[in-house]
Parts: C-alpha cells; sequence; structure tokens
C-alpha cells in the first residue's frame, strides 16, 4: 500500500510516519527532507532550493516531482510506500497519480493530521533541529535528553532557517492555499481519513492503524 501524510508543518507526520515504517515495513519518502538534502549541494539546483526553502515557499511542481520520481527510481520501489509532504497541492497529486498509473501502482489511502493553526504555530516556533544528523526535537513536546545538543549524537540543535515566527507564517498560509484543496482532492475520491492529531502520538497512531484494517489495506 501507498500512503500519503498531510499535515500542516509539526503536526507530527514525521513521528507518525516512523511509527507506520516500523509497523508495516513502509519505506519512508520525506519530500522536505529530500529538497533540504538537495539544498547543501554546491549546484545550481542546491543553490534555487536553499533560497526557496529559506524563504518559506515551495519549490516549483515540475521541479519537486522530477527529483521525487528520480528518488524513487533509486529507491527502486513504487509500493509500500509512506510519503510525508508530497502532495502539498493538487497539480502534485495529478501528475503523480498519473505517474503511478503508468507503472500499475497508486495512492491507496491519504491520511490528514488535523490540528488547529495556533497548536501548530506554537510547535513549530519550539522545533529544533540537529544539524549533524537531522533529527528533530520540540523544547515543548520532546525535548533532547542532552540539552542544547542532539542526544542520538551529540550534534549541535539549531532552529531551522525557515522555522523563524515570520517565516512560519508564510508557510503555515500556504499550506491554507495550497495544501487545503488536496484534502478535500482525495475525500472526493474515497480515500481520505482524517484524524485528530491534537492528541498523544500513541493514540493518534492507535486511529490510523483502526483506519487502515478497517478499509483491508493490510
Ligand atoms: P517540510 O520539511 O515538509 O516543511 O518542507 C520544507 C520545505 O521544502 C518547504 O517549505 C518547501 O519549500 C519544500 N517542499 C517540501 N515538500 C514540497 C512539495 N511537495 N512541493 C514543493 N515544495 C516542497
Amino acid at each position: 500500500m501507498n500512503i500519503v501524510l498531510i499535515g500542516q508543518p509539526a503536526s507530527g507526520k514525521g513521528t507518525q510516519a516512523e511509527k507506520l515504517v516500523e509497523k508495516y515495513g513502509l519505506a519512508y519518502v520525506e519530500m522536505g527532507g529530500i529538497l533540504r538534502k538537495i539544498s547543501k549541494e554546491d549546484s545550481d539546483l542546491g543553490r534555487q532550493i536553499k533560497s526557496i526553502i529559506e524563504e518559506g515557499k515551495l519549490v516549483p511542481d515540475q521541479m519537486t516531482i522530477e527529483i521525487l520520481i528520480k528518488h524513487l527510481e533509486n529507491l527502486n520501489r513504487l509500493d509500500g510506500i509512506i510519503f510525508d509532504g508530497f502532495p502539498r497541492m493538487i497539480t502534485q497529486a495529478e501528475a503523480f497519480e498519473k505517474y503511478l498509473a503508468e507503472k500499475e501502482k497508486k495512492i491507496d489511502l491519504a491520511i490528514y493530521l488535523d490540528l488547529p493553526r495556533e497548536e501548530v504555530f506554537k510547535r513549530l516556533v519550539n522545533r529544533r533541529l540537529c544539524e549533524k544528523c537531522g533529527k528533530t526535537f520540540n523544547l515543548l513536546t520532546k525535548p533532547s535528553q542532552a540539552g542544547d545538543l542532539c542526544d542520538s549524537c551529540g550534534g549541535k540543535l539549531v532552529v531551522r532557517s525557515d522555522e523563524t515566527p515570520e517565516k512560519v507564517n508564510v508557510r503555515l498560509d500556504l499550506f491554507e492555499q495550497q495544501t487545503r484543496p488536496v484534502i478535500e482532492y482525495f475525500a472526493q475520491k474515497g480515500i481520505l481519513e482524517k484524524v485528530d492529531g491534537n492528541r498523544s502520538i500513541e493514540d493518534i497512531f492507535a486511529e490510523i492503524a483502526l483506519r487502515i484494517s478497517r478499509r483491508n489495506l493490510v
């Protein structure tokens, strides 16, 4: 099965994805992480993506899709994947579904983690990222056991360049304008499950697992 996880930034997609990977043996494809990795490269593409991400804007569709397809080719699989942060626009959803259909694959389920904007804002400005290994923490909900260092690798914890309050507002506005319609798009296809994301990690995961089993996807 292929699952897409939709939700505002810091709505818990990465955390739930990690648990889905573990329970169902899925591969994890995180679009933001793939793009951030390219943004560190010393190339025209890297520099272009870096400046887009830093402004809190979205990478152009065509570029995003090409990067994703290349990533999937390297992964050598088109099924059993959990997508985090893709698709973020209807045009991406349509183009990707077309690509999958040509390979006789599809998106089986879209899970929307629903959270109030104020909660997301609070989480985002408290989020910290290990500059060495990329592990994420939250000063409020998931602090590092090693203070201001990463408790996995000892790296320094930093604020993401797109997580200042101004940039966060740009990203949340973009979610409303561009990504909110994707939720409706999947709902109309009958593959959307909306889950209340303002609960404990375990409760949310139990709910997601229940919805997956009700749909006979495993
Ligand atoms: P994220 O870590 O998911 O918040 O993504 C970080 C940044 O990567 C976003 O603010 C965008 O600039 C870019 N990005 C991630 N996913 C997409 C996508 N599906 N389409 C366009 N840009 C994206």
